[in-house]
């Protein structure tokens, strides 16, 4: 097992515009770190100078506490495992988990025990003599992933491998790449696009953005601490709810005009807001409730007409327009307003967000005791920002 840390590692496609710019982060050994962003943001880019499939086109790369900028992928001891299963169609299962350790020459009843053992991490027992085309997207992507395994790599790369898989299949197979590293605690990047995939799976999230990091952190620091706008609109399902605002002060005391309302910030997260600075002030539909009046002095309200109610099982999505801007919020389905009903929502002010309109940056972040009220693990600290 090994570490990975680039230092300034930057990269430019044969003379083309700056694909990833020079950028800093340190992965620790046994680390599950997922690299999640939109398309086109340089993910994959990342993960193949990782692999030695990409050249490095400024900066350092270390895996093993040894730098590899010009080591080629086959000495580096890295799997990757690649959005397409990419088997070898007229091999069996058993083959193809095989072919790599018998390159290298292994004993044949090394080879079959390792075979039988990958094979039976992931499930793949009954189906050894089984042709790829035999199989389901799910089973051959499970042989692909123990293909990778079987060479004990020191590190795993994974490049979106559950995008061509059902929704059930996806969660299935998410599920047993976690149990997978839980047993084998090996070093593992793992790209995506999907931030619940990247939530659920990762010890440490690394956000990106148009070839930077836009934050880094565990999946609880990216939900409850969002440094911009972008990662607060990235991260959670449903999406954030976004309110233009302008602020006002009175002596010390702060507050937020939105629409028609006023919203006093108390706290000293709020202390640095600024009277007639334009915010996007953001809260997420799961802190927003349907009020029932019992509301504390620390709530603010808004009133407005619902304008869809979306079933989604336990809970429902209300959408409500208050004063020309839409609120969404996610209650319980047991008791839902009918549309165009005139409701009162509410939220507590310590589930508001206050991002600066020009540069987008969080500017209510909380610190000290308040990041030990969720539980979080590391105070908000970021590798790389820019
Ligand atoms: P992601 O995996 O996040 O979707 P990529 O790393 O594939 O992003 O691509 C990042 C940027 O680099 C994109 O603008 C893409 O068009 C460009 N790019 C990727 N591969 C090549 C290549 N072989 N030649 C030139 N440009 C490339
Ligand atoms: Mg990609």
């Amino acid at each position: 097992m090994a570490n990975i840390v680039c230092k300034g590692l930057t990269k430019h496609y044969d003379g083309g515009p700056p694909v990833l710019h020079p950028l800093d982060l340190q992965i620790d050994d046994g680390e599950f770190v997922v690299l999640l962003g939109p398309s086109g943001c340089g993910k994959s880019t990342m993960l193949r100078m990782i692999a030695g499939l990409e050249g490095i086109s400024g900066g350092n790369l270390s895996i093993g506490n040894a730098v590899v900028n010009d080591v080629p992928a086959r000495e580096r001891n890295v799997a990757m495992v690649f959005q397409n299963y990419a088997l070898y169609p007229h091999m069996s299962v058993y083959d193809n988990i095989a072919f790599g350790l018998r390159r290298l020459k292994t004993p044949r009843q090394e080879i079959d025990r390792r075979v039988r053992e990958v094979a039976s991490m992931l499930n793949l027992d009954a189906l050894l003599d089984r042709k790829p085309r035999a199989m389901s997207g799910g089973q051959q992507q499970r042989a692909a992933i123990a293909r990778a395994m079987i060479k004990t790599p020191d590190v795993f790369l994974f490049d979106e491998p559950l995008s061509n898989l059902d929704a059930k299949l996806r969660a299935q197979l998410r599920t047993d790449i976690k149990r997978l590293h839980q047993r084998l605690q090996t070093t593992t990047v793992y790209v995506t696009h999907d931030q619940l995939e990247a939530m659920t799976l990762a010890d440490r999230v690394i956000l990106m953005r148009g070839g930077r990091i836009e934050q880094a952190g565990t999946p609880s620091e990216l939900y409850h601490y969002p440094r911009t706008l972008f990662a607060a609109g990235f991260i959670g399902t449903p999406a954030m709810n976004f309110l233009p605002g302008v602020i006002e002060r009175l002596a010390d005391a702060v507050s937020v005009r939105v629409s028609a309302e006023a919203w006093t910030l108390a706290g000293s997260r709020f202390s640095t807001l600024r009277a007639g600075q334009s915010v996007k002030v953001a809260v997420r539909p799961n802190y927003v409730r349907i009020s029932d009046g019992t509301g504390s002095a620390d709530t603010l309200k808004m009133r407005g007409s619902v304008e869809l109610v979306e079933m989604l099982g336990a809970d429902a999505l209300v959408t409500v327009v208050c004063s020309g801007e839409r609120v969404a919020a996610l209650v319980p389905s047991n008791s839902l307003p009918h549309v165009e009903a005139n409701v009162t929502l509410e939220f507590h002010s310590r589930d508001l967000h206050v991002f600066d309109a020009q540069t987008e940056e969080n500017l209510s972040l909380a610190r000290g005791d308040e990041t030990v009220r969720v539980g979080v693990e590391r105070t908000i600290s970021a590798v790389g920002t820019h």
